[in-house]
């Protein structure tokens, strides 16, 4: 997920807003489980053809979708993984950890994970952008995004929810939905820092629009061993206490069942 940070520019207000509310106490999972909201939501199905699932961190498509990328692989599918930054900024100030030592360990855990989850290795994508910094190159990713969308000749594409409050994410999401447009195709959205800042029937989530995809016992079992593999991001550093993903945080992501945003005219 990494940290955010507020940036410079017109919105930084509303980014200061976001961040607060990203670094406050989460929503407990418990008051989600006791919801019943998504007892609502219709189910949906992953269309034929090649899914393309971005993350603006290494740990973002796991968190949000790998339940159903480790399915989608199993079924032979070709599943393209976009991997935007190295996610260097999740520990700011770390020595153990300098943002260099970090984009390579993060890189390592996102194999690791991507192995667990079955994507091959030439269905891998890094964009290398700078963590924290995609809105400043959200055109470039949306074109490099077209491309891979294009080139694996995707009928799908799943991004990050353009609403979820860290600017990477948002910036990923908006990105998508210009490259899904463009080739015409259809964006899944994937809430992540949301079940942290929002709490049930929160008039800023777009509830109509949610839909589930069931998992299988198994198919949990394997999205928690992808999840294991993030070390930095679980566990806390020698010189960095705090932890990014701390149980309470991951018990948003083991669910039954994973999220999307589907767009639609009428939602
Ligand atoms: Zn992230």
């Amino acid at each position: 997920m990494s940290e955010p940070r507020g940036s410079a520019g017109g919105m930084a207000n509303d980014r200061r807003e976001a961040a607060e509310a990203i670094q406050a106490a989460g929503t407990d999972e418990s008051l989600w489980a006791a919801w019943g909201g998504w007892d609502r939501w219709g189910e949906v199905a992953v269309p034929e053809g090649p899914v393309v699932v971005l993350a603006a961190h290494p740990d973002d498509e796991v968190l949000g979708f790998g339940g159903t990328i480790g399915r989608l692989t199993a079924a032979d599918k070709q599943v393209h993984v976009v991997t935007v930054t190295d996610g260097e900024g999740s520990h700011p100030g770390s020595r153990q950890m300098p943002p260099p030592v970090l984009a390579r360990a993060r890189r390592a855990e996102l194999a690791d994970a991507l192995d667990v989850l079955g994507v091959d290795g030439h269905r891998r994508h890094r964009l290398g952008v700078a963590d924290t910094g995609v809105d400043k190159d959200e055109a470039d990713v949306g074109a490099r995004v077209e491309k891979v969308l294009r080139n694996s000749g995707a009928t799908l594409c799943v991004a990050p929810w353009s609403g979820d409050l860290h600017s990477d994410h948002e910036a990923v999401g908006r990105a998508a939905r210009a490259a899904a447009t463009a080739v015409g195709i259809e964006l899944w959205q994937y809430p992540v820092w949301m079940w942290h800042w929002a709490v049930p029937e929160d008039p800023r989530v777009p509830w109509r629009s949610f839909h589930r995809l069931p998992l299988a016992p198994e198919e949990l079992a394997r999205k928690g061993a992808a999840l294991r593999c993030f070390r930095t991001q679980i566990a806390p550093l020698v010189d960095h206490a705090s932890v990014v993903l701390p149980p309470e945080e991951l018990a948003h992501h083991q669910r039954p069942f994973e999220t999307v945003i589907v767009e639609t005219e009428s939602a």
